[in-house]
């Protein structure tokens, strides 16, 4: 191939993990051309108003269904908020006012009238927000398109790679029916709804590629890395050759791992791992089974429930909880508590100057009583199994832990009040990820029954390196030595009072660290379901007493280089045939 824009790597955020490797599809929203012109008959234009909201939530019924075909309801809920604006009195009233008072082009009113609410969402802070405010795009020049007459182009012959300067839910799940094999964009994080979805149907995708799109042409080729958050355009013979066999080796390899399923996450010595899933959709609980995890070690409530636009209510809550609870028994299930604020939306519009370190996970809950202990009587009326646990997050003091087992407690007495069932000896654990809680980590441990290291907050606090900041990203290093050491010293401390310490941060899942991870005692770690094959290969693959060694050798260094390097070498060493690297 000789092509000006050879083997170049674009580096962006992987959205939906999986390698491939296809031609591009070029998805470029035609930028509608909107004119102001001055209308005659205002009926006309209302009429034509009407059939293209007819038009638009008739195919927007249509991915609906599809949606929830292909990641069932709760997620697909997303269209039916997109549907419910297209009904909106409010909106479609305003906008029938101004063509009769203005007496435009029904294109004209309904852009303007649109953007004015995407511009209040984009002033806002959350990314959240922004997002949702590309959510409205769609709902817009869905109806500029059929007031215009024109057709959806989604028609794709060959397997490709879909490359746009952003995706919306709706576009996904559209591509994903006909040939799309990943999905590149210019825009967009990992809490869009468009890398949800890709996840969900499995679709490798990167995003946040800035100006990827200005570089690529109609027929390049492209690789899309999902694992490492790339893209490569027209790649040279060499590296294809490597990503295909890479392609090839991650089908063999998902086939033999498959073979673990049943067996458990023990070190060649004997040591055996809790090896659990973290929960961020529901529709994962499947793949959570399908891989043989030993349980839930998180389930992240506020993303379970993040397609509603209120607080789901106490019986909802409890039949999501209890269903989860049934599928996994007598596996454990552990409900994180809502973990709002940070990047995570409020319910409510507060603007704060740092919301990560602002009215965040437990402080919130405490000051929002009512809201906290409906969710914890759902959680404790789903617990009839005896497998569930309570953890909270973003603990910074014993009197948060004290205040949060009285109010357990409150919920307790009101259900026995009821005659209402419950686990009793039911487990309450905290994340450790704020640096007083690690500090702290021994009298922490004292008053619950486990800790979970976060060490996705943990090490943003404990670096003051802000996890979003794509600015400071390299100096965000889970191999920091001051990391290393903050983490063995709450294993210590938490052992020391015979408290279960768990993980359920990032760190866990990555490859490098599990071996230094089981070294330093953890006695579970949690991932994301995908993972839990390799990483379950990965200490069946090792020896404690080697991974010990490992551990102590990476608690004397100063650099993060020196860990990196050395695990690195462990890695090549003791892991490389064993499994053959991704
Ligand atoms: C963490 O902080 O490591 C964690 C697991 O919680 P979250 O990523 O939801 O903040
Ligand atoms: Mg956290």
């Amino acid at each position: 191939m000789n092509k000006q824009n050879q083997n170049i790597l674009i580096k962006g955020i992987g959205a939906a993990p999986g390698i491939s490797f296809a031609k591009v599809y070029l998805y470029a929203k035609e930028k509608e051309l909107i004119s102001d012109a001055v209308i005659t008959d205002v009926d006309e234009a209302i009429a034509a108003l009407h059939d293209a909201i007819f038009r638009s939530k008739k195919e927007l019924n249509k991915i609906f269904d599809l949606a929830v075909y292909k990641l069932g309801e709760k997620r697909a809920a997303i269209f039916e908020a997109q549907i419910m604006i297209l009904d909106d009195p409010v909106l479609i009233n305003t906008i029938k006012e101004r063509i009769k008072n203005e007496k435009k082009v029904p294109e004209y009113i309904v852009h303007d009238e649109i953007t004015k609410y995407q511009d209040l969402m984009n002033q806002a802070r959350e990314p959240y927000m922004k997002e949702r405010s590309q959510d409205i795009e769609d709902i817009k020049n869905r109806i500029i398109r059929n007031l215009k007459k024109k057709r959806w182009q989604s028609r794709i012959e060959e397997d490709v790679i879909v490359i746009a300067k952003s995706l919306t839910p709706a576009d996904t799940v559209l591509f994903s029916r006909v040939n799309a094999k990943g999905f590149a964009c210019d825009f967009g994080g990992l809490t869009s709804h468009a890398a949800i979805v890709a996840r969900s149907l499995n679709i490798p995708a990167v995003v946040g590629l800035h100006d990827a799109t200005a570089k690529i042409n109609a027929d390049d080729n492209v690789i899309v890395d999902g694992f490492r958050g790339e893209i490569i355009i027209n790649p040279s013979t060499e590296v294809e050759k490597e990503y295909l066999d890479k392609i090839i080796r991650l089908a063999q390899f998902d086939a033999k791992l498959s073979v673990l399923k049943h067996e458990p996450a023990v070190t060649t010595d004997g040591r055996e791992i809790d090896l659990m899933a973290n929960l961020d959709l529901l529709e994962e609980i499947e793949i959570v089974k399908e891989n043989g995890a030993d349980g839930i070690g998180l389930v992240r409530t506020e993303q379970i429930f993040s397609s509603q636009d209120q607080f789901p209510d106490e019986d909802i809550q409890y039949e999501t909880y209890l269903k989860l609870a049934d599928d996994l028994a007598p596996n454990k299930l552990i409900i994180r508590v809502f973990d709002i604020g940070g990047d995570k939306v409020l319910p409510f519009d507060v603007k704060e100057p740092n919301p990560f370190l602002g009215w965040r996970g437990i402080r919130f809950l405490l000051d929002n009583k009512k809201l906290f202990k409906t969710q914890l009587r759902a959680i404790l009326r789903a617990s009839m199994k005896q497998n569930i646990l309570i953890m909270i997050p973003m603990i910074s003091s014993i009197a948060e832990i004290r205040s949060s087992k009285l109010l357990i407690e409150e919920c307790r007495n009101e259900l026995r009040q009821e005659n209402v069932q419950f686990d009793e000896n039911i487990k309450v654990g905290i994340m450790v990820e704020v640096p007083s809680a690690a500090v702290m980590a021994g009298e922490f441990a004292e008053e619950v029954d486990f800790i979970s290291i976060g060490t996705n907050d943990l090490i943003q606090y404990l670096l003051a390196v802000d996890r979003g900041n794509e600015i400071v990203s390299n100096q965000y290093q889970e191999f920091h030595p001051a990391v290393i050491r903050t983490i063995r010293h709450i294993i210590k401390e938490g052992k020391n009072d015979h408290t279960f310490v768990s993980m359920c941060g990032e760190m866990a899942g990555d490859t490098l660290a599990v071996p230094l991870l089981v070294g330093l005692g953890l006695d579970s770690i949690s991932v994301s379901p995908a993972m839990i094959p390799i990483i379950k290969k990965i200490i069946r693959s090792i020896s404690y007493s080697e991974a010990k060694s490992l551990a102590d050798k990476c608690l004397i260094f100063k650099t993060e280089k020196e860990i990196s390097n050395l695990l690195q070498e462990f890695n090549d060493v003791y892991l490389k045939d064993a499994i053959q690297k991704i």
